[in-house]
């Protein structure tokens, strides 16, 4: 699909002004060498306090992501296995997808990994509920997108991160899921901002969705195996890209709240 990456810093200021949710990738996105800093964990709390909450919407596990949104501050639920589930302290999984058939995609995996380069099993497999996930080992993504296509024969879905490569029978949608609680919160889609990295990020970037969709300058490298791009794009990378975003936001959120 052709379409223009435009710079983060030429988001509109009225447009920035209206974000109350920010949906957010966290591997890549949030991060900076993997970890999250202080930095980071401060801009979440300086963005709450100005009225603009973080929903963590991860390709990891629900049990990664519940630790997610029982520890990050002011956060308080998470979207895990890109969309299958939703995770809040203290009460059971909602579940967004139907039960996986593990065996099956478990099987299919094998049957569409080339030969020479068996798929190995993610190491947080036993903390998921809703997709299968297995190591990159440096694939690259062309050839991620011969197993898919290769698993859309079986009518299994295969969608990639920057860390692992997921199996599903339904289709991978970020999105949808925040459309979902955002809507249970009383948040209107142009109230927000998604931000990712990789392939798996996509359906945060479908058009006319949210308010405004963001990537990481990543998805430069990416661009080949995305279906659908961010409208802006930043010009860093990992966590200095997610604090350009947010102190973009927060400058935008608090002036009007002054000029209120
Ligand atoms: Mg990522």
């Amino acid at each position: 699909m052709s379409q223009t990456l435009r710079p983060f810093a030429d988001a509109p200021r009225d447009r920035l002004a209206r974000i109350r949710l920010i949906a957010t990738d966290i591997d890549g996105t949030m991060t900076r060498k993997g970890k999250l800093n202080a930095d980071v964990l401060t801009a979440i709390v300086q963005l709450a306090d100005a009225g603009v909450e973080v929903l963590p919407v991860t390709g990891r596990p629900a049990g990664e992501a519940l630790g997610l949104a029982r520890y990050l501050p002011c956060v308080r639920e998470a979207i895990a296995e890109n969309g299958a589930v939703l995770v809040r302290p203290d009460q059971d999984v909602i579940t967004l997808w139907n039960p996986p058939d593990r065996a099956l995609l478990t099987r299919v995996a094998a049957e569409v990994a080339a030969p020479n380069s068996p798929l190995h099993l993610a190491e947080d497999a036993f903390c998921r509920v809703g997709d299968v996930a297995f190591l990159r080992e440096g694939r690259g993504d062309a050839e991620i997108a011969a197993l898919a296509e290769r698993g859309r024969a079986h009518d299994v879905f295969v969608i990639w991160s920057s860390v692992h490569i997921h199996f599903s029978l339904q289709s991978p949608d970020k999105g949808a899921a925040v459309l979902s609680v955002s809507a249970e919160r009383g948040v209107q889609p142009d109230q927000i901002l998604t931000i990712g990295d990789a392939p798996n990020d996509v359906g945060l970037w479908i058009p006319g969705r949210f308010g405004l969709t963001v990537g990481t300058a990543d998805v430069h490298s990416h661009a080949a195996a995305l279906s659908h791009k961010p409208e802006w794009v930043c010009d860093a990378k990992g966590a200095d890209a997610w604090l350009m975003m947010a102190q973009r936001v927060l400058q935008a959120v608090t002036s009007q709240t002054g000029a209120g």
